[in-house]
């Protein structure tokens, strides 16, 4: 795609639907609580899957073509990007919040958006080249004969059911659909409770907050044997096969660790095949390590931030604290395992001088092998409230970010997703197909 020779022009919705470009502003980008200038190599297309938001009782801030001034588009609401997985954004749309009744925004990323030659435009990089949840590659009939099949194979299956009826059919998860279809990373959620209180959290939302949680947690703790009926044959028969516990549509697996510690050991007594990775707020080292003592292959920690004060602001945790998550990263180091983090990204908090100073302290105290740069999908003015920060430190841009973590940590993989074994112990590039 050749580089944009100016900035694209801002959009606005009429509030029925309809988004228009104004081309008397050139969009800008958000990063913390002020507006920037976006430098012209950093738009890309909108990739597909990317949707497009209207932001209601928010006025759009830009540049003047005429004046070079920064003001607000009176002609409409505010408009915003959702970019589709593999992308990171490096800007958030920047916005004014004028309607005192604006709702609170749901969990969704709000990345800049702009309109240049009849074509959607987004700051952002492709930080991942595997191809597992591009929308394009979900056959719905070959997920409709996977979803018989698995349900017929395994009738009395409550974790089974609740990937086909809630996962797949309700919530679309990327995951279970890819179990359907019988290949790559099969979710294996387990835990109904959390000892975590994420402001944004996806699986449950307290009822005084006007948004709501994505996904409903799951109701049940699955037993072993029903974990193990399920994942054995996906490792067996998948291409590139991974079995992930920790879901968004449950609480924290830690706190099933017996439980899968089970599943683990028996899983391991009929194949060796595929990786088993845990996604987890990392709160529980020492369960970690019977997890790899089992037979844990890698580890992928939320966080937003490497940073404690930050971190407890935000996962308001009951009865752990920051450095259980450090030490959780550096058991599965112990054991020789992959650990990653899953590293929501929020221009302002994740550039800023602090922030890179406490990442590169993490990667060297854990021998960090991961980050998997993911997009922080909540409203940025209800977050930066929700945690008390009025004004974010020196930025340095996210993309200058990953520049500089790169460039000292070059053994560091970024990308975001977990990688199959085939990644972690052989060719980290291969490439992947359909
Ligand atoms: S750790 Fe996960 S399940 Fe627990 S509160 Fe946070 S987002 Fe929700």
């Amino acid at each position: 795609m050749a580089q944009l020779q100016q900035s694209p022009y801002l959009m606005y919705s009429d509030g029925e639907g309809n988004i228009f470009e104004d081309e008397t502003l050139y969009a800008v980008g958000r990063a913390g609580w002020d507006a920037f200038p976006i430098p012209t190599e950093d738009w890309i297309l909108l990739p597909t899957g990317g949707n497009l938001y209207e932001l209601p009782g928010r006025r759009g801030i830009g540049i003047d073509v005429q004046t070079g001034e920064m003001r607000l588009c009176e002609k409409g609401w505010a408009v915003a990007a959702f970019i589709p997985p593999a992308h990171t954004g490096l800007f958030m749309a920047a916005y004014e919040t004028v309607d005192p009744e604006a709702p609170t925004l749901p969990l969704f990323c709000y990345t800049a958006a702009g309109w240049h030659n009849n074509e959607f435009y987004v700051p952002a990089v492709r930080i991942e080249k595997d191809i597992r949840q591009e929308c394009g590659g979900f056959e719905q009939e070959q997920i409709d004969n996977g979803l018989g099949k698995f349900l017929e194979a395994y009738p009395h299956n409550r974790l089974v059911k609740h990937l086909a009826e809630n996962c797949c059919n309700t919530y679309h998860c990327p995951a279970a659909r890819n179990y359907f279809m019988g290949r790559w990373e099969c979710p294996v959620p387990s835990s109904p409770a959390c000892n975590a209180n994420c402001i944004g959290c996806i699986s449950f939302q307290p009822q005084e907050e006007e948004i709501v949680s994505t996904q409903d947690r799951l109701t049940f703790k699955p037993t072993a044997e029903e974990i193990i009926e399920f994942t054995v044959p996906h490792l067996e028969s998948a291409p590139f096969p991974i079995v992930s516990f920790g879901q968004g549509c449950e609480g924290e697996p830690l706190l099933m660790w017996e439980t899968i510690r089970k599943s683990i050991l028996e899983i391991r007594k009929h194949t060796s095949k595929g990786s088993i990775n845990i996604n987890t707020n990392g709160s529980k080292p020492a369960a970690v390590d019977a997890l790899c003592q089992a037979g844990l292959n890698s580890i992928r920690v939320s966080t937003n931030s490497a940073q404690k004060h930050i971190y407890e602001a935000y996962y308001r945790p009951n009865n752990y604290e920051f450095e259980d998550i450090v030490e959780s990263l550096k058991v599965v180091r112990k054991y020789g395992g992959w650990a990653s983090i899953n590293y929501f990204v929020f221009p302002g908090m994740t550039d800023t001088v602090e922030e890179y100073e406490a990442l590169r302290k993490l990667i060297q105290d854990t021998d960090l092998t991961m980050i998997q740069w993911r997009n922080f999908n909540i409203d940025p003015d209800w977050y930066l409230g929700k945690i008390g920060i009025v004004e974010t430190g020196e930025l340095m841009g996210v993309k200058q970010l990953q520049e500089l973590i790169h460039e000292e940590f070059p053994d560091v993989k970024f990308g975001y997703y977990n990688p199959p074994i085939e990644r972690i112990n052989g060719d980290y590039d291969l490439h992947f197909a359909h």
